[in-house]
């Protein structure tokens, strides 16, 4: 049971990734360090709808 799920740049909110998670290991919303190409760095990325 995976939902799919959407990681947004918290510097520059593009929504760089989509991804899909497990709602029981991950019931909050996800915030992850990931690369953005817009940021040209390594920036957190939260869950978006
Ligand atoms: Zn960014």
């Amino acid at each position: 049971m995976r939902t799919r799920i959407t990681l947004a740049c918290t510097d520059c909110k593009r929504r760089n990734y989509d991804t899909t998670k497990d709602k029981k290991t991950h019931p909050e919303r996800m915030e992850t360090k990931k690369y953005c190409p817009f940021c040209k760095a390594h920036t957190l990325h939260k869950e978006t709808k």
